[in-house]
């Protein structure tokens, strides 16, 4: 499973089981096409033929709708003019803009690329920010960067809930009626969002919203269980995904390929300390509210859930030296937090003592930011990486409500255990807990989102409450 060794290795399903398009020059963007010799064991999930026509579709009207073509230009034409009718055979667009961490914004894009599947629409990203440091482009042949001429980029940044554009303030008002139709809507989909902005979620409201060119977003949320809940969605979505909870780790894998700077990390940390082992062991630590930092609760927790779960061994109280006997297993630690002292307590403590099964136990943590540096070039490729790092592991325990972990759940197709949230700086008691999917949880405050999808919640088997969130909802 090296990666530098190429000849003698089994042929590997670059193209994921035809997620990937073959369209790409492979040298332009290293972990393409190179991924999957990265994973150790082959990924049980088959994308289904629906899927996999649906994207080859998409990369079509993206070819066609995209920067560059009459066609934007004539949709963005469109923008200058108030409001408009468009006659059907347009393109229309959504903008994605990153906000929070990458975490949340991964899953952002995931979600909204998901509804450009549904509707048809073309989606283009923000690239102000850093996302072209961190992933080369998805579609072949065309670009999913807004361009910076874009008519509105100078207002993007102030949209927000209070925007005239803002389309829950337009119901708010009474300001949206069926025959004029605007150029453009701002969403705002947040934890925080109000009941007039969830009206998205409501069947009625997607057939004014299909008759708009553009739709700006911005989210933190993952909020395909709530398209799931939508009923014309779910018709397509069933056929899409017979296996429920494999949404994000299909659209994730086909969407991201990180560029060859963050590649480059994975593998080469991926060569040096996983590689070789015999079982891999990821642990996320995110400590949430402040101060942040080293606790020991913290660290009693993680080490109650690994070694109640078997994740790790427990360290043998007599002393003995190495016993030659026993197994020589070597099981390689990939912990991650931007705080250092987890992983240098885990490392002394299988330094000092022998583990009670004679296992040899390898910790390593990349790197230890301290704090969170959103929009760092250097600070969000070392999370990427990490994040990619996570999902190469065979075994992986997150911490609660993190959209960090989610990414990596997700990615490498993992069930993870769960950290639950300390109370009162204690351990919790159990520790943890087995997620019921690899689905990341849509953190909402409450759910359903809106009245209109009370009904379907109860319908619906494979819409649950997250483990780590009550209020929130997860596919499972
Ligand atoms: P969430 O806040 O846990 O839901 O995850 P986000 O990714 O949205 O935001 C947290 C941000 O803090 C990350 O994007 C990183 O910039 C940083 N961060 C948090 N945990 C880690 C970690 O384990 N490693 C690294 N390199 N950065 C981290």
């Amino acid at each position: 499973s090296h990666l530098t060794t190429t000849g003698s290795e089994k042929p590997r399903d670059k193209l994921l089981g035809g997620l990937l398009t073959a369209d790409f020059d492979e040298d332009s963007c290293l972990s393409r096409y190179h991924k999957s010799s990265l994973y150790r064991k082959t990924l049980p999930y088959k994308p289904s033929q629906s899927l996999v026509s649906k994207l080859r579709s998409y990369e079509m009207l993206h070819k066609r709708c995209g920067p560059g073509t009459d066609a934007y230009k004539k949709a963005t034409n469109l923008l200058g003019h108030g409001d408009v009718r468009i006659s059907g055979d347009e393109c229309r667009y959504v903008v994605w803009t990153p906000m929070f961490g990458l975490g949340n914004r991964i899953l952002s894009l995931v979600s909204m690329f998901l509804y450009a599947l549904l509707t048809e629409r073309v989606i283009l990203v923000d690239q102000r920010k850093d996302i072209t440091d961190l992933f080369c482009e998805p579609f072949p042949g065309t670009s999913w960067l807004l361009p910076l001429d874009f008519p509105l980029t100078d207002q993007l940044d102030s949209f927000n809930r209070k925007h005239s554009r803002c389309y829950g303030t337009m119901l708010k008002n009474h300001a949206i009626n069926s025959t004029t139709i605007p150029s453009h809507l701002y969403l705002d989909i947040f934890h925080d969002s109000r009941g007039q902005d969830y009206l998205f979620f409501c069947e009625e409201n997607q057939a004014f919203l299909g008759k708009v060119s553009w739709l700006v977003t911005k989210s933190n949320l993952y909020y395909v269980p709530s398209l799931w809940l939508i009923p014309s969605f779910r018709t397509e979505l069933i056929k899409l995904f017979p296996q429920k909870d494999t949404v994000f780790h299909h659209l994730s894998r086909y969407l991201f390929h990180p560029t060859n700077q963050v590649w480059g990390m994975v593998t080469r940390s991926y060569n040096a300390y996983l590689s070789r082992a015999d079982e891999t062991l990821g642990i996320q630590v995110r400590v949430f509210g402040t101060p942040a930092g080293y606790f020991q609760h913290v660290m009693d927790q993680i080490l109650s859930c690994t070694q109640r779960e078997k994740l790790l061994p427990e360290l043998d109280t007599e002393q003995v030296t190495t016993n030659t006997s026993r197994s020589k297993k070597l099981k390689a630690v990939m912990v991650t937090s931007l705080h250092p002292e987890y992983s240098n307590n885990l490392k002394n403590m299988f330094w000092e003592r022998p583990s009670s099964t004679g296992e040899i136990i390898e910790v390593y943590q990349p790197s230890g930011e301290r704090v969170q540096q959103t929009d760092k070039k250097l600070h969000d490729q070392k999370a990427l990486a990490e994040i990619y790092l996570l999902s190469l592991t065979d075994k992986l325990v997150t911490s609660t409500r993190s959209t960090f972990g989610y990414i990596a759940q997700g990615l490498g197709g993992l069930k993870p255990w769960i950290l639950y949230e300390p109370r009162n700086r204690k351990a919790p008691d159990p520790p943890c807990v087995r997620a019921m999917s690899m689905e990341p949880c849509s953190l909402t405050l409450k759910a359903p989102l809106s009245s209109c999808q009370a009904k379907t919640i109860k319908m619906s088997p494979f819409v649950r409450y997250c483990e780590d969130r009550i209020r929130g909802l997860k596919l499972v």
